[in-house]
């Protein structure tokens, strides 16, 4: 009787192996199709990373299985070294217009032009190196500060003067300094008993120095700042825009007193690019910039 227990138990432990191995290979299939993304396209044309031109032309995208379009007719050239301020109201299409950039979606129709090469004929490597972004939903390991920012790969030149310089234009080293231990602080307690905990805007700000070390020519933030007040998000940007002087920034934020360091806004509402324009000539226009900037005026006051 002991044998037959012990078999049918052994059975359905067998059966219940099969199912999570089944479900956790559903997982795995997603992630082999995007390692795959990148097959056949290995000799994709190379162009100047030195200087960046992008062009959407009549860029339209639609998400899989979906019927609205999350982008419609967009038109718009971002010149080498700008700084671009990407606002609208919510589900308006901001990030979708950053997926496509980065090659994480193809336009529906339409096309996107980096140097005047379609980008989906750029060489993924290269894609790779283009952009550092910072998205809302960014990752920080429980390893060092050190490993969090340079995963590695620490600077060739000045060494650790370099990392404290960058956490200095992500506004992170003051609390990188009083950390136990400093840039080898780990950045959670689960691995390291003297780990440290961050505070949102914190962590915000060491996935900034992230993007910065990496030294890219376009720079990317996506409502990087949320976590930090408006006076510490006007300081930052004009740290990092200080800092990436020769590359090129796009940055969605929801404060509009961020905008003005702009060289150029672009409105978005309801999928279409509304507005165009610096912070000046928009507010001239009187249209929905206009509008969002007095509505959050009034409010700080
Ligand atoms: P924003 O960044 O301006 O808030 P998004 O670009 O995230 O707006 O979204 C634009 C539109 O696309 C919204 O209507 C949103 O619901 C839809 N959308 C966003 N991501 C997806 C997705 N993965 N699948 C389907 N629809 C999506």
């Amino acid at each position: 009787t002991g044998g037959v227990l012990s078999f049918s138990s052994h059975i359905n432990a067998l059966g219940g192996s099969i199912v999570d191995i089944r479900t956790q290979s559903r997982y795995m299939e997603t992630y082999h199709s995007l390692l795959d993304q990148g097959e056949g396209r290995k000799e994709g044309v190379h162009i100047d990373l030195s200087r960046i031109e992008i062009e959407f032309r009549h860029v339209w995208f639609r998400y899989p299985n979906q019927n609205e379009y999350a982008l419609q007719d967009i038109n718009v050239t971002i010149p080498d070294c700008s700084r671009i301020a990407i606002v609208g109201p919510n589900g308006s299409g901001k990030t979708t217009f950053i997926k496509l950039l980065m090659g994480f979606y193809r336009p529906t129709r339409g096309e996107i032009l980096l140097n005047g090469v379609n980008l989906e004929e750029i060489a993924l490597g290269q894609l790779e190196e283009l952009f550092a972004p910072v998205f809302q939903d960014f990752y920080i390991t429980a390893y060092s500060v050190r490993e969090n920012i340079a995963f590695g790969h620490e600077p060739e030149e000045g060494g650790e003067e370099a990392i404290w310089r960058i956490l200095e234009q992500a506004g992170a080293r003051d609390a990188v300094e009083q950390m136990p231990g400093q840039l080898d602080c780990a950045l959670s307690r689960q691995i390291d008993e003297d780990g440290v905990q961050l505070s949102g805007g914190e962590m915000q700000k060491l996935a900034i120095a992230r993007a910065l070390q990496k030294g890219a020519p376009v720079l990317i933030l996506d409502e990087p700042t949320a976590a930090v007040d408006p006076l510490a998000e006007n300081r930052l940007f004009r740290e990092i825009f200080n800092a990436v002087e020769s590359n090129t920034v796009i940055f969605i934020s929801h404060r509009m007193a961020s905008t003005r360091f702009s060289d150029k806004v672009l409105v978005l509402d309801q999928a279409k690019l509304v507005e165009m324009g610096t912070h000046q000539e928009l507010l001239k226009n009187n249209k929905l910039y206009a509008e969002m900037f007095h509505q959050q005026a009034d409010y700080y006051i």
